[in-house]
């Protein structure tokens, strides 16, 4: 084991265990690059799609006692000259040193041009001067490229049944209306409409229903949902998309899939989204598919046209669902 050290210098002995170091990584976890203690926080801030529905990313946390053992530097180098040089290892993202973990992963697109520049400007855009988002040119470049996706969609059926619900009232006297928009005046602003707008903000599974809930102990009233005519799709999770990065970078960064609300009517987070609601349907969508921030596998679909398509939404039944059940169903889906 220690023959071929003979005569290297320091240095030498650290390109050597890096080079070990990177084929491990590549290996074990199919990644080229990693994240560290001091930037994983910043990362799922950006990418907040990511940590919530690439599961391999929360899945790669490794410490890097528990890397050394598991990988093939335990062949060419004891673990106490690893973690000797291993205090010189500079994390490829931040620069900073390991502090004993880190967060193999890749992103699978690649981040369209000064990205992180535009969603900063566009996140003080949404604060100070939300009117003028339309001037930024990456909100520009995402309404060509919503015009030009619209181009190749055609109205489809949408699956059947999706889900809608109340949060269970015990004394409320249930009818199918309750489960349709409410009057405009009632409406207060949301991810995918402005306040007063008529839309319809639907599940594609009833735990996902649950979930976007925010799991009330006290259950829920839970409908299912038909809509009869064909609707025309934004698609954020479209396959054909998959290699469109700047859907990709749009729907996993915190531009769209912010778990983060405000509070009241201060509700920042919900410009950029709304921002793609109205870009939708001037490209003549009739609704968004988007992922849910509370499930890691759920995804909703919102009816942005819901004024027009009146009288097309069919609620076919409706039934009170205890937490418990969900909690049954969330356990089995987990596989324990
Ligand atoms: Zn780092």
């Amino acid at each position: 084991m220690t023959e071929w050290k003979d005569g290297l210098t320091r240095v030498e002995l650290y390109d050597a265990m890096m080079e070990l170091f990177y084929r491990d990584l590549e290996s074990w976890f199919n990644a080229g690059t990693f994240y560290c203690d001091s930037c994983v926080d910043d990362f799922i801030e950006q990418w907040p799609g990511i940590y919530n529905r690439d599961l391999d990313f929360q899945r790669n946390f490794i410490s890097l006692d528990i890397f050394y053992s598991g990988g093939r530097i335990q062949d060419y180098f004891t673990k106490e000259e690893f973690f000797d040089l291993s205090g010189y290892i500079r994390c490829p993202n931040c620069g900073d040193s390991l502090s004993g973990h880190m967060w193999p992963y890749d992103l699978n697109f690649d981040v369209p041009d000064n990205f992180d520049s535009n969603v900063h400007e566009i996140a003080t855009l949404a604060e100070k001067t939300p009117f003028l988002l339309m001037l930024h040119p990456f909100a520009k470049e995402v309404y060509t490229e919503i015009e030009v996706i619209s181009k190749s969609i055609e109205p489809s059926l949408l699956p059947n049944p999706l889900y809608r619900a109340r949060v269970y009232e015990n004394e409320h006297d249930y009818t199918s209306k309750d489960f349709l928009a409410a009057p405009n005046k009632y409406i207060v602003e949301g991810r995918y409409n402005h306040a007063g707008k008529q839309v319809l903000y639907l599940a594609e599974d009833d735990l996902t229903c649950y979930l976007e809930m925010r799991k009330p102990s006290m259950g829920i009233m839970l409908a299912k949902i038909e809509i009869i005519n064909p609707l025309k799709v934004l698609d954020l999770m479209a396959e054909d998309l998959e290699d469109n990065h700047f859907v990709q970078a749009m729907q996993l960064s915190s531009l769209m899939s912010s778990p983060v609300e405000g509070e009241g009517w201060y509700k920042p987070h919900y410009v950029f989204t709304r921002f793609v609601a109205d870009a939708a349907l001037s490209a003549g969508f009739d609704a968004i598919r988007y992922p849910s921030v509370r499930s890691n596998t759920g995804n909703n679909i919102v009816v942005l046209n819901y004024e027009k398509l009146e009288g097309q939404f069919h609620v076919i039944d409706f039934n009170y669902v205890t937490e418990a059940d969900f909690l049954t169903k969330q356990k089995k889906q987990r596989g324990f």
